[in-house]
């Protein structure tokens, strides 16, 4: 049987090739060539055309099928009611739930590579060539959208090291003897909404006076009504397809920059992990709904000034839901060990910013605890109201 994978090789030498996050062309392992993207894609395509077709074979075979797809819902006119999203640009076969794992042979070295139902991209465990799935990314199920890695895996482990700086409570030897296990570049799926959001929200706000009368202190509190109203457009918002990346994570490593999106071409894969999404856009959709009225009712926030204290009593949102597209997203992951415990980093493969938990020393943080009651006591002793501040600063620990 035709071979579901591809392998990119380079055409002077039949050297692995490789997606340079550095020249933005594909390299040569060995003799250091490089390619377009587009001259490789030219290259490629009648390959990928017949590995996909043998992907979706396999994948008959393998399927008691059943699911009905759902139509592709429209984008009903402006001023109407609430528009389902649309999700005719971003494949329909989105019904699909296989959790199982799926088995091709390397065209390199003609062994059995083993990986999840979801693996777009890997490299083979055996002769380490750079291995892309293409039926994973084709059909009505190819994304529409890729933004390409543009820091490699140093620039990652660089910015895992920067991220310790300045974390006091971080234990010493976590630093000093930090082995990071692993360090993957992954191309993430991303389902991206576009929406429009109007909004009335009403805010109770206040006006605080402090004036001198006679022997009296008057403090006067005037109360006021405040309404916004407004609209906003949100372009592409990102929401994770993929169930192992933590949502939390992957919302905090926004923003990516949308300008350097490119149409999306397996060429930009080779050397990286690729998954296809499992998470449905319809499972996505309240994620998204969520975000579009939070932004909206934070922006009308942001526009009332000069209170003492503003507080939302009511809010009255409607969302004009327009495109869903596909994306996939450049993502480092990192992984370590310490005490038995494992912990991950992401970080953005585009901008660099660096997310994830870091542990922290019970030892440094008596330390500090220490440190504060030392301090507060020499407040009380200077100022009658260091009992205030000794309250606030230790409910802080
Ligand atoms: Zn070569
Ligand atoms: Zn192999």
């Amino acid at each position: 049987m035709a071979e579901q994978i591809v392998n990119h090789k380079c055409p002077a030498c039949g050297g692995g090739l490789h997606f340079s996050s550095e020249t933005g062309k594909l390299v040569c392992e060995f003799c250091d060539s490089s390619y377009e993207v587009s001259e490789i894609e030219a290259m490629y395509a009648g390959k990928e055309e017949k590995a996909t077709d043998a992907f979706e074979q396999a994948e008959e075979k393998r399927q008691q099928e059943g699911e009905e797809q759902p139509e592709n819902w429209a984008y009903s006119d402006p001023g109407g009611e609430e528009t389902p999203w649309n999700t005719s640009g971003a494949g329909g076969d989105w019904g699909d739930e296989e959790g199982n794992m799926r088995s091709f042979s390397c065209p390199s070295c003609g062994a059995e590579i083993l990986c999840e139902a979801t693996t777009g991209a890997t490299s083979c465990p055996y002769c380490d060539n750079p291995t892309v799935i293409p039926g994973q990314f084709s059909g009505n199920i190819k994304p529409d959208y890729i933004i390409p890695f543009k820091l490699n895996k140093e620039a990652a482990k660089a910015a895992l090291k920067e991220h310790y700086k300045g974390k006091i409570l971080l234990p010493k030897d976590f630093k000093d003897s930090n082995h990071i296990d692993e360090v993957k570049g992954i191309y993430v799926p991303f389902w991206m909404f576009s929406a429009e959001a109007m909004a009335n929200v009403s805010f109770e706000a206040t006006k605080v006076h402090t004036y001198r009368s006679g022997d009296y202190e008057v403090t006067r509190t005037d109360h006021f009504s405040v309404a916004r109203s407004g609209s906003a457009a949100f372009e592409r918002i990102p929401t994770d397809a993929s169930k192992k990346m933590p949502d939390d994570y992957m919302d905090s490593l926004e923003p990516f920059n949308y300008s350097e999106l490119k149409d999306f071409s397996t060429a930009y894969m080779p050397g990286y992990l690729a998954d296809k999404y499992d998470v449905t856009i319809e499972e996505c959709t309240e994620r998204a709904d969520l975000r579009c009225r939070n932004s909206i009712v934070e922006l009308l926030r942001n526009d009332v000034h000069g209170y003492a204290t503003v507080r939302e009593v009511n809010r009255d949102v409607g969302l004009k839901r327009g495109d869903v597209k596909y994306a996939l997203l450049p993502v480092w992951i990192l992984n370590t060990t310490w005490n038995g415990t494992k912990y991950m980093f992401a970080m953005n493969g585009q901008t660099g910013k660096i997310v994830g938990d870091l542990p922290v020393s019970k030892k440094k943080l008596h330390m500090i605890r220490g440190g504060v009651v030392a301090a507060i006591t020499l407040i009380m002793a200077l100022s009658p109201i260091g009992g205030y501040f000794a309250s606030l600063i230790s409910s802080y620990f």
